[in-house]
């Protein structure tokens, strides 16, 4: 492709409404335009880069035996009335009507559609396993669109949606997924965790998340650098050997007026700010269910949801405890049963040993110091119910973990039966008794990838493209534009490198070096070879490794081999 034909408008400045790193290269590159917030259009270097993700990822999903369909952005309401997803999906689903007045979403996600496709065509055991995909675009309207395609509103996903006969079979072909996601990702070059995950809105029990690490990542990940454990924030367990006198102490009551927040007792008692019990509140399906957790940490509802089984919780507002007559700011796990009869307590497993804390007397402006959690809660349970923090250790091995910011790539969940179940999507088994799918589905963002991978892969010059998904293999910049030689010697270059099958950019572009050279950098194609002051003087053209910096001079004539050589490194 001759650069001075080729649509790629790069900017000089950066983009002030862009924070993230890779936000600003996308656009300085010429790869993406914002056409509204979280809605992008691709520009040909960005498009060739999203067809790229997109080739590996078909192959890879086709190698572990899915087959591609294309089902439409358009679903009507009906179909998610029956899965109970049309209410639950609230205000991040897109909804419009037809002109007779009719409901329909613009797809966030096909699990809807594809099991009805499949409850109505499939009626065999005999026809399972089946492995559906699909590479398309999805809108939500997220509450905070970010970081241009990381966080947007339409982008293009790959789902795919697999239907077994029971659970040993989901167990297959979710493995099958999960190797082809790791394949996934190994091509595009990607730093990655896979962690264990919580299901959310898309339903089932197990389910892992695909993360690429990244400082601006909104996923907070932990992992063993040992052992391998890793989980996402939200659900990685922990150990934290706290130090505790193990001393009994008297209990003290001590006037703590006004003083309610962790931070203000702590340094009005002068403790470390482990040493606070807090007591939270929260109102559950299951009733009321309070947790006790270190005051350095914050309590995470997955995990009281895993620990009590409530399905729905929401932690209290201050104006709710007049109504429990007990003092908000002030309330503690000693005595905590007497004043509300039925309320669930969960400790903390890392406060199981804990003594000397201090903890709210649920009386207003009193506070009890000396306080020992064994001989002086109320609890009925013991559970990981708060956050990790950088310097727990892993709960299965005991070396320190490592916590990380990452980007969700992709999400793989085995979703059992909750959607056949819902839908009435029923197969016939060897007896011909019915029974519902077993089914497994699999997201991967494509669009997001490419921003991943520019985090992972630029300087601040620009970006660096892995091979794999570069929008050009090879760059060839003409600086000498009137020397006949130079041009002539270019061209071939140029003619030689596209049929040897290298995707090449010519900058033929009647512009100055220090422009063909920024714009270069900011492209970011791997192998930039350029015919300028070396070749009047030497004959020889230059050749630039981006990724590395590394610079060599080859004789025009070996050039070819010589980038074959440095693509295969
Ligand atoms: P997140 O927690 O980031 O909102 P999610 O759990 O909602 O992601 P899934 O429903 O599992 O995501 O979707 C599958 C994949 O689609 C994600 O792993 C991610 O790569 C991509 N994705 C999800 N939401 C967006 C978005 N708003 N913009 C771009 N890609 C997205
Ligand atoms: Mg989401």
């Amino acid at each position: 492709m001759r650069q001075s034909e080729f649509f790629m408008p790069t900017l000089k400045e950066i983009p002030a409404e862009a924070e993230a790193k890779s936000h600003q290269l996308m656009l300085r590159a010429g790869l993406v335009r914002k056409v509204a917030a979280g809605v992008y259009t691709f520009l040909p270097a960005g498009n060739r880069v999203l067809r790229k993700i997109e080739n590996i990822v078909r192959e890879e999903m086709n190698r572990f035996g899915a087959q591609e369909i294309l089902m439409p952005a358009i679903q009507p309401r009906e179909l998610w009335e029956k899965s109970g997803r049309w209410q639950a999906y609230g205000p991040e689903m897109m909804r419009l009507k037809d002109r007779k007045g009719r409901d329909f979403a613009l797809g966030p996600t096909h699990e809807e559609l594809i099991t009805d496709i499949v409850k109505n065509e499939i009626r065999s055991y005999k026809d399972l396993p089946l492995n559906l995909y699909q590479i398309q675009p999805k809108f939500r309207d997220e509450p905070r669109p970010r970081f241009g395609v990381i966080r947007a509103r339409e982008f293009i996903m790959k789902d795919a949606y697999s239907f077994d006969i029971d659970e040993k079979g989901l167990a297959l072909s979710y493995e099958k997924m999960r190797k082809a996601y790791v394949n996934i990702c190994k091509r595009c070059g990607l730093d990655y965790k896979i962690v264990s995950a919580t299901t959310g809105l898309i339903g089932g029990k197990v389910s892992e998340e695909f993360m690429a690490l990244a400082d601006i990542g909104e996923d907070s990940i932990f992992y063993c650098e040992k052992c391998g454990y890793s989980a996402n924030r939200e659900l990685a367990k922990s150990i934290r050997h706290y130090h505790w006198e193990n001393k009994e102490h008297e209990i003290e009551k001590v006037y703590t007026p006004g003083i309610m927040t962790v931070e203000e007792v702590a340094s009005f008692l002068k403790v470390p700010s482990y040493k606070l019990a807090k007591t939270l509140i929260y109102r559950t399906d299951k009733g009321f269910l309070a947790t006790i957790v270190s005051g350095d940490r914050e309590a995470i509802e997955a995990k009281i949801i895993e620990a009590s089984g409530a399905s729905e919780i929401e932690l209290l507002n201050p104006e709710d405890f007049d109504e429990l007559g007990i003092p908000f700011g002030y309330v503690g796990p000693k005595g905590l049963k007497e004043k509300l009869k039925d309320i669930i307590v969960i400790l903390d497993s890392r406060l199981v040993n804990a003594s000397e804390l201090v903890v709210g007397a649920n009386e207003k402006n009193y506070h009890l110091r000396g306080v020992s959690a064994k001989r002086d809660f109320d609890y009925d349970l013991i559970f990981d119910v708060a956050e990790s923090l950088p310097g727990d250790l892993c709960p299965k091995c005991e070396n320190p973990l490592t916590q990380a910011q990452a980007i969700e790539v992709g999400h793989i969940f085995q979703l059992g039966t909750k959607y056949s179940e819902s839908m009435k999507a029923f197969f016939s088994d060897e007896k011909g008794e019915l029974r519902p799918f077993y089914m497994g589905c699999y997201g991967i963002g494509v669009s997001r990838i490419i921003a991943a991978v520019i985090e992972q892969y630029s300087d601040e010059k620009g970006i660096k493209w892995p091979f794999s998904l570069a929008p050009f293999e090879v760059h060839i910049i003409l600086l000498l534009t009137d020397n006949k030689e130079a041009s002539e010697t270019a061209e071939k270059l140029y003619q030689n490198l596209s049929s040897c099958g290298y995707e090449t950019l010519f900058d033929d572009r009647d512009e100055t070096p220090g422009v063909k050279f920024a714009d270069a950098d900011l492209a970011g194609i791997p192998i930039l070879i350029v015919v300028g002051k070396k070749f009047r003087d030497t004959g020889n053209v230059e050749v630039k490794w981006r990724f590395s910096g590394e610079t060599y001079e080859i004789p025009p004539d070996k050039l070819v081999s010589f980038v074959e050589e440095i693509k295969n490194k």
